[in-house]
């Protein structure tokens, strides 16, 4: 049983819609998605598996098709956008590893993904075909990671890690399990979300060895939460795994706060905490998808007001240029005096708290 299910995912990744000719011949392209085609330009590349696309209704505006469809918004490049828009090339520590914070690194395990996401930041070194992982860079990371015992936690990311086979995860995971016993592991995939068959009990079985390691996936609409996808999480949840999301902010997807307080409340459901919402980074050829930052706090200060502290992640932007992450918050404090803090409470009453107490 366990090899067919191993068999099924496989099979759906070789399925994935890869270009305009492989869609149903039913499928009408709309006309900003027809001008995206006709421009000869640098095109990022498209993947959709079956499953995910099912989910999408026929209106070009639908939240999940805005996810897998390119449009023409993605020929267009603002001034502000760069194709490094998190400025990570500057913190590489070896081609693969990404050290920005003190305590923690991040592994491009993978370069390639089930789904390529519309909004997607690291679309241009993805595009940039990085030869495949090698044994070698695993060893250079792991060395790494021996040297650097400030270092607490590995964040396996890409490209999506789980495009990886069991053996080859399992292999990279315990390399870096020798070189640093006390290592936490954190596992970035949105497996569970494009393509839920992925998640078995084998995979399971393998990420409950590499505890204490936690899972990371990308919910950004309600509608992402079938029963294959919640399945998926509780495969993970089950096995004692801890499931968090991060969620983008992204315009005529989520950009309200009714389906934000859906798709929050309903991860809660699945055991999932929301962990991040991120506005939109500057990546070159994603206007089409950002929403202005001052909307995204309007909607953060409704969602505080209305949804559990629990269900409730933190907005945050990734600085461009390498600044790293800020969380976004209006702030509830009016004035800080040498004897209090003085605050206004969701109601705009005042409440002071005093510094010395
Ligand atoms: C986002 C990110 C992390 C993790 O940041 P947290 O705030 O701990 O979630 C680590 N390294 C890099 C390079 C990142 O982009």
């Amino acid at each position: 049983m366990r090899e067919s299910e191993t068999g099924e995912w496989k099979k759906q990744l070789s399925e994935c819609y890869r270009s305009v000719a492989d869609f149903p011949v039913d499928f009408e392209l709309s006309l900003t998605e027809e001008d995206y085609f006709k421009k000869e330009s640098d095109r990022f590349r498209i993947s959709v598996p079956k499953n995910y696309f099912g989910l999408a209704f026929s209106d070009a505006d639908d939240p999940i098709r805005r996810q897998f469809m390119p449009q023409a918004g993605e020929h267009i490049t603002l001034s502000c956008e760069t194709d490094d828009p998190l400025g990570e090339n500057s913190y590489k520590v070896t081609e693969r590893l990404i050290h920005r914070y003190p305590d923690r690194v991040l592994f491009l395990a993978s370069d390639t993904c089930a789904m390529y996401c519309r909004h997607c930041f690291r679309r241009d070194y993805l595009s940039t075909d990085p030869p495949p992982l090698t044994r070698k860079e695993i060893h250079r990371a792991a060395e790494y990671l021996r040297s650097h015992l400030e270092v607490k936690e590995i964040i396996i990311s890409g490209g999506d890690p789980l495009i990886m086979d069991n053996s080859k995860l399992d292999e990279l995971l315990s390399i870096f399990k020798e070189s640093r016993p006390d290592i936490v592991f954190r596992m970035a995939s949105r497996m569970p979300v494009v393509l839920p068959s992925r998640i078995t009990d084998s995979l399971t079985d393998l990420l409950s060895k590499y505890k204490p390691l936690f899972f990371i996936t990308q919910y950004n609409h309600p509608r992402e939460l079938t029963d294959k996808s919640r399945q998926a999480v509780s495969l993970l949840v089950n096995k004692g795994i801890p499931v968090f999301n991060q969620a983008v902010l992204l315009k005529s997807v989520n950009d309200s706060v009714d389906v934000l307080a859906e798709l929050f409340q309903e991860l809660l459901r699945c055991s999932v905490k929301p962990y991040y919402l991120f506005q939109g980074d500057l990546a070159a050829g994603t206007s089409h998808l950002r929403v202005p930052i001052t909307k995204g706090l309007e909607l953060m200060k409704e969602l505080r007001s209305r949804i559990s502290g629990l269900a409730l992640p933190i907005f945050a932007v990734d600085l461009p240029g390498g600044g790293g992450k800020v969380p976004l918050t209006e702030s509830y404090i009016q004035e800080i005096t040498e004897t209090a803090v003085v605050f206004k409470d969701r109601n705009e009453r005042i409440y002071s708290y005093p510094v010395e107490s």
